[in-house]
């Protein structure tokens, strides 16, 4: 039902005008295929996806011998679950060592809400009953810091940081002693968000994995790329961009609340080799969702 809620906009903009279409036509024809398309290529879900969909569809529709557009709907749920869910499945939980310090990394741009996220999933990690510490990796970013310290105010869990302009890697070295003695489960890394120099940011990544691989072999790991719905394909060239070289394992898509444009998710799902892990519903501890395929197209078609 947090889906449900979250996904009010992509909804009203997405679903009842597919629904509108399905009443209102009485066969299956071009005029309605095209109809079909307009409406998913506005809420984003991307060109590309959407041929391979209308595609699907229509041999579906050969195959089936399907007339009536009202017997298209549930077709259609089936085909969009089957592209959010990916070769592996709808297995989209957290990759973590079942035993000892587990640690993540969170990277993408500024104003995406890495730091909402880093506090929603300290405040998850916590209701399960375990010990969480927080590295305040972005010592780039004005104000980043204390940002993060707020969040761990908030959700109850300590906050390791440098100051200002201080190494990240330094940071994350910290961090990991601090959890070791500690007895820390898991340890969230937040990290800077510049783009502006994109080879800089690429090697104090880099150093940053070396340091916590070294410290704890097989750490980070995992290293969740933070995406802000609201800015549809932008966030898929972001996508793109970083999942390329930065060992991304897992997307968080937030701000889905706030846009009509959740088709996005069927985009990045269909052109990037990596899950979704999270999808974020809202400024609050408790907006965060475990991605669910199934859960996503139910709530869209409720
Ligand atoms: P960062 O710069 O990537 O760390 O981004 P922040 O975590 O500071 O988030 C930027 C803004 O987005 C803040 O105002 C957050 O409250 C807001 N935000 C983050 N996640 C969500 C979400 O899932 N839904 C909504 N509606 N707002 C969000």
């Amino acid at each position: 039902s947090k889906f449900k809620e979250g996904l009010t906009k992509t909804r009203t903009a997405f679903v009842e005008k597919v629904e509108d279409l399905i009443t209102r036509r009485k066969k299956i024809d071009e005029e309605f295929y095209e109809e079909l398309e307009e409406i998913l290529i506005s809420s984003d879900v991307g060109v590309n996806t959407v041929m391979t969909l209308i595609d699907d569809l229509r041999k579906e529709v050969r195959a089936r011998k399907l007339e009536d557009p009202a017997d298209l709907q549930p077709v259609l749920s089936e085909k969009l679950v089957e592209m959010l869910s990916g070769d592996e499945g709808n297995d989209n939980s957290l990759r973590l060592p079942d035993s000892g310090l587990a640690v993540v990394l969170f990277v993408g741009v500024n104003g995406v809400g890495k730091t909402t996220t880093i506090g929603k999933l300290a405040h998850r990690f916590k209701q399960e009953g375990k010990n969480v510490l927080l590295a305040a990796g972005d010592t780039f970013r004005a104000g980043a810091i204390e940002q993060l310290e707020v969040w761990g105010e908030r959700v109850g869990v300590d906050v390791i940081k440098h100051q200002a302009g201080a190494d990240p890697a330094a940071v994350m070295f910290d961090a990991v002693q601090a959890a070791k003695t500690r007895g820390v489960d898991v340890l969230l890394c937040d990290t800077a968000g510049r783009l502006q120099n994109k080879v800089n940011l690429m090697e104090e990544l880099n150093k940053i994995y070396r340091v916590i691989g070294r410290e704890i072999p097989g750490a980070p790991h995992e290293v969740l790329l933070v995406l802000d719905a609201t800015t549809g394909q932008n966030a898929l060239s972001q996508a793109k961009l970083f999942g390329e070289k930065t060992g991304v394992t897992g997307l968080v898509l937030t701000k889905l609340d706030g846009t009509a444009k959740g088709g996005i998710v069927i985009a990045i799902r269909q052109e990037m080799d990596i899950p979704v892990k999270f999808v974020g519903l809202g400024e609050k501890m408790d907006d965060l969702q475990e991605f669910d395929s199934e859960q996503f197209v139910h709530a869209l078609f409720a």
